[in-house]
């Protein structure tokens, strides 16, 4: 039996993690992937406030070696399901174990929304990537296409543009979501090309990624040639384990304000897979700190 069980090792679990330990609460985490979560993807961190910059790898290594040092323990396994009992304890399938716990913290984060174009699946590895820092340097010196409007497609675009000849940024409005700062920054790369008002229709080529078909807003249709499509068009929340256990929203995020309490006594919800406007690297460690004390203090009034 732990005090609190978290599920995910991102940057809202570990910070979850950290605050729990220094409570005094024995604490695990179980990661289905690997620690760090989505931030491990990020060349380039320059907005954590008193990190001028650092990339996305150390500081999800420095977050889990904290979390360690302080106590919690961590695994590597996935969440299949949860349950709560009539004690008023949580009951945490994986596999074939079972964990027992007094409260559980939430914090799963969200995967890549694919673009559910036909053959999408079966090119990925092949021209179709989601993580261009992962990718990126197989596409040295080629044409690629990073489609997304919002701070990741830029921040790949720009990425991209230091390996390859030509990178397209196909967003499908003529506004972007992405911060002003990246917006500008792109559009002083002489090898990146802005399409706008478009939208990805199809995917070229036989055993490897040669094109793609553009289906342009004003009804025009145009075809690009490419060996790489970077898909940045945002998240989907990664909800399935707890979804009989807490009320989602009709996303799949999990409902929580900023106290990231759930609509279970005692399930509390960090970072990305909660309702919120800003999912940001530090509004996942704040939900941490918040869902860990949180935890605590339910802990010591009920249990
Ligand atoms: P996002 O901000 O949700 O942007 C997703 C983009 O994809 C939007 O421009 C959206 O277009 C487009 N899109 C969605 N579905 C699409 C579809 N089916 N076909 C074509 N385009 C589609 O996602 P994100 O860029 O991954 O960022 C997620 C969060 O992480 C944001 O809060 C972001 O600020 C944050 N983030 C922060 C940093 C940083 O702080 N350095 C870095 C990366 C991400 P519309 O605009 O038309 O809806």
């Amino acid at each position: 039996m732990v005090d609190v069980f978290i599920i995910g090792a991102g940057t809202a679990g570990l910070s979850a993690g950290i605050y729990a330990a220094r409570e005094g609460l024995k604490t695990h985490i179980l990661e289905h992937k690997v620690y760090g979560g989505q931030i491990v993807n990020s060349p380039v961190i320059k907005n954590y406030p008193g990190m001028k910059e650092v990339s996305g790898y150390d500081f999800a290594t420095a977050l889990y070696e904290q979390a360690k040092q302080e106590g919690v323990t961590v695994d590597f396994s996935g969440v299949d399901q949860v349950t709560k009992d009539e004690r008023g304890f949580f009951r945490i399938q994986s596999g074939d174990t079972v964990h027992e716990a007094k409260t559980v913290v939430v914090a799963t984060g969200a995967a890549n929304r694919r673009l559910g174009l036909d053959r999408e699946q079966e090119l990925i590895g092949r021209g179709v990537s989601y993580c261009a820092t992962c990718d990126g340097a197989f596409f040295r010196g080629k044409k690629v296409a990073v489609n997304g409007g919002g701070n990741t497609a830029v921040m790949d675009a720009i990425f991209l543009a230091g390996y390859c000849e030509k990178v397209y940024l196909i967003h499908r409005r003529e506004e972007f979501r992405a911060e002003q700062q990246l917006l500008d920054q792109a559009k002083e790369i002489d090898n990146i090309q802005f399409i706008t008002g478009a939208t990805v229709a199809r995917l070229e080529g036989e055993e490897v990624l040669q094109g793609l078909e553009l289906n342009f807003n004003n009804g025009s249709i145009d075809e690009i040639a490419v060996s790489g499509l970077f898909v940045a068009i945002g998240q989907v929340p990664e909800t399935s384990a707890v979804q009989s256990l807490v009320a989602l929203d009709p996303s799949g995020y999990v409902i929580a304000g900023e106290d990231c309490r759930t609509t279970t006594e005692g399930v509390f919800a960090a970072g990305d897979c909660r309702t919120k406007d800003i999912r940001q690297l530090v509004t996942a460690a704040a939900d941490g700190a918040v869902a860990a004390l949180a935890a605590a203090k339910y802990i010591r009034a009920s249990l």
